[in-house]
């Protein structure tokens, strides 16, 4: 059956109760019930709050055998370039800056050319990868659990499909390791960061972004925050649990950044749709133009969105030495 007609009762045998991804702990307590304001699909999905540790996370889950219905064609990161008309050119532009964005990032912290190898984890439509390539001549290989790899960004790229802790990647293998809005979608992040750890060359640096709960947009929406995401989000990092788990699986922080290569205005704006929507979803082809419009007018604030910690933050790191 399609999730989009599906009753929220018939999401219950998809469901599975977890414990805590940091410490372990089963006792939690409420934190947020929060529905799929993106796309409007209905269920309701609770965030708790661990008691032992503070870690939030959402339990139950939807189990992994069934997320990837939740990963269809309407989710952002997948979408085709070439199939909203007359919105094309804008989503180009937005897509092609986010993607610059990450590569001055992490070119402030690793070098890179033709003996260069990257990875990027969570890759999507592989925008991203295309770009260092070209830029840099490395050699560049993507991860998705979706196979995208039909995508005209992939042609001549390395791919791998499924969980990145499955891929049996060689070990010490790439100089950069990137996971933008990856980690609070996995289903093992610590797993994940001790692969991350194990395919580093030495001296190669691991890239993370995610979403910041202890943000100005979270204080501002609430359970209306795009970055609950629900129920893609698995775990909601603030900064002191995003250093937590890193240096849990033993990698040493380089750089903290309260900001990240994705754009903070979206969630500001997306996060007053959601409100405004109440969990109905968002047409985002009838939103594009009050999007556009919001840009230009918050455009004096954002100049200075790297200070104001609105929504994202990013950690650098590497193998200890
Ligand atoms: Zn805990």
């Amino acid at each position: 059956m399609a999730i989009a007609t599906m009753e929220p009762r018939q999401l219950q045998p998809m469901l599975e109760t977890i414990d805590c991804y940091d410490c372990g702990g089963s006792a939690a307590t409420d934190f947020i019930l929060a529905q799929d304001d993106l796309t409007g699909k209905p269920g309701n999905f609770r965030f708790v709050k661990c008691d032992r540790c503070g870690l939030v996370y959402q339990n139950p889950r939807i189990a992994l055998s069934h997320i990837r219905d939740y990963y269809d064609d309407e989710y952002i990161a997948h979408r085709k370039k070439s199939d909203w008309g007359i919105l094309t050119w804008f989503y180009n532009q937005a897509m092609n800056k986010h993607d610059r964005q990450k590569e001055r990032l992490v070119r402030r912290y690793v070098q890179l050319d033709k003996q260069s190898n990257v990875l990027d984890v969570g890759c999507g439509a592989g925008t991203f990868l295309a770009r260092v390539r070209s830029r840099t001549g490395a050699h560049v290989a993507g991860v998705d659990f979706k196979d995208l790899s039909h995508l005209p960004a992939f042609a001549g790229m390395e791919f791998h499909c499924g969980l990145f802790y499955e891929q049996q990647l060689a070990a010490a293998s790439y100089d950069l390791v990137t996971m933008w809005h990856f980690l609070e979608h996995d289903y093992d992040p610590l797993r994940t960061l001790d692969e991350a750890k194990r395919v580093l060359k030495p001296n190669g640096r691991l890239v993370i972004e995610v979403p910041r709960l202890d943000s100005l947009s979270f204080r501002l929406y609430h359970e209306r925050w795009p970055g609950l995401q629900a129920p893609q989000h698995t775990v909601l990092y603030d900064r002191a649990k995003l250093l937590r788990f890193v240096e849990k699986a033993g990698l040493q922080v380089v750089d903290y950044l309260p900001y990240g290569a994705f754009p903070p205005y979206f969630y500001l704006f997306a996060g007053l749709a959601f409100k405004w929507r109440q969990g109905k979803g968002i047409d985002l082809s009838r939103a594009i133009y009050p999007y556009f419009l919001g840009q230009i007018v918050l455009s004096p604030v954002l100049l200075f969105e790297r200070y104001l910690n609105l929504a994202m933050q990013t950690v650098v790191c590497r193998r200890i030495p």
